[in-house]
This record gives structure tokens, sequence and C-alpha cells, in this order.
């Protein structure tokens, strides 16, 4: 198995470039989905953007979620925070931001009480790194609630609410448009302004977190997403 240093990424297309992922697992084995707790799980490419890559690139993308999984499993919070560190130290584009799960959610409050001790870490080196993520984990609610978080991590809650946290959430009647025109943002930008006028806010998601820094910032509000 590969170590966790080798098992982080630098890059992903909607992500953009700057920015380390690491994901605790699959779509295929999310614990939100398998929890019941996301009704995005389970669709295929009409559901959740994650399962998209593990369906077109069926040979290698879910066995390196897997890996991940496995190695999350069995990695010390100060094992992963040094493992990042290194990665960040290396890197050729400046990291700005940490992104936790492109794929997956948190298993368990171990997990939470996990990546609140990375950043922690990376925060004392590293203050200006954002570090962010996503649940859907109803069932975690009140961990989250009684935890502290340090100040450069957001822990945004997909498609609920809980107090003090970002909320997002997917419109799932308005969709990227795809096609002839809208590659990639494109497609997002192309949407805004259905989205502004339904939901009478400004807080769009970009579909470029390169320029982007609404899921990376806590400020409580919610953030409206296209389905994609
Ligand atoms: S709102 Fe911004 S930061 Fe969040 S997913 Fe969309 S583009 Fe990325």
């Amino acid at each position: 198995m590969r170590t966790f240093k080798e098992l982080i990424k630098s890059e992903n297309a909607k992500i953009g470039q700057g920015t380390l992922i690491f994901s605790m697992s699959s779509e295929k084995n999310c614990a939100a989905g398998i929890a019941g707790e996301c009704d995005l799980w389970g669709k295929g490419v009409k559901g959740c953007y994650a399962a998209k890559a593990e369906i077109q690139y069926k040979n290698n993308v879910p066995q390196f979620r897997d890996e991940c999984e496995a190695r999350w499993k069995i990695t010390d919070s100060f094992t992963a925070a040094e493992a990042f560190l290194a990665k960040i130290k290396s890197a050729r584009t400046p990291i700005k931001a940490i992104r936790f799960n492109e794929s997956g959610d948190f298993h368990s409050t171990e997990c939470i009480d996990k990546v609140i001790q990375i950043a922690t870490m990376i925060g004392e080196l590293f203050p200006k790194i954002r570090i962010y993520t996503y649940t859907h984990r109803k069932s975690l609610f009140t961990h989250l609630a009684n935890a502290i978080l340090p100040k450069n991590l957001t822990i945004n809650i997909s498609d609920r609410k809980l107090e003090g946290f970002n909320s997002f959430v997917v419109d799932k009647e308005i969709r990227v448009k795809k096609g002839k025109g809208f590659k990639g943002a494109l497609g997002y930008i192309a949407v805004q302004k259905q989205l502004k006028e339904k939901h009478n806010t400004n807080l769009i998601c970009l579909g470029d977190c390169s320029k982007c820094t609404l899921c990376k910032i806590t400020h409580g509000k919610t953030i409206i997403c296209p389905a994609h």
C-alpha cells in the first residue's frame, strides 16, 4: 500500500491547483450514503458528483480511493499531518488549501477528531492554509456541534443546517449546463442567474474552487450549488 503522502492528490479539474486533496473513501463506500444520510448516494452519474470519476475511470479511481480509505483508517493524526506538511513544503505551486473528501465522508466521530487534530498541527506552521470539507453525516452533528474547531478549518454541512456552520445545498432541479459552449465553470455561470433569483442569494457555487473561497471560510450562511 502507498504511503499517506503518496495518496495526497494535488489537483482536480474543479478544485484547481494549489489545493491538496485526501479522501476518506470512494463514493461507493461513502459512510454517509451507507448510513442513509445522503440522498445523492448510489445513483450513478445522476447522483453524487464523486461517482462520475469512479464510473468513467473504473479501472483506477475506485481502487485509488479504496487505498486512501484503508490508509486513512490506520494512520494517526500526527503521521497524517506530517505527510501534509512534507507535501506543502515540496509543492511547486504554493498550497493555499487542503480539501478532505472529494469523495466519501467522515466514518465516525474519530474521523472528525482526526481532522481537527491535523488542521491544528498544520495551522501552527501554516496558519493561512485553509482546510475544508463537507459532511452529510447527520448522526454526527451532535459531536460536531460540541467540537472546538481551529480557525483554519471549515466543515460545510451538506443539504442541512447546523448552527454556526456553513450549509452547502445542491439545487437538484437546476443542473449545470453541458455541451457546446458550456465547458467546466462556464456551465455553472450559465445557471447562476437562475439560482440567484430562485434562492434570493449571491452565495452561489462558481464551480471553480481556485477562484472562490465560499466553502473555505466559516460564515454560517447557505451556499447554493447547481446539480452537476
Ligand atoms: S462554492 Fe466555491 S469553494 Fe465551494 S465548491 Fe463551489 S467553487 Fe468551490
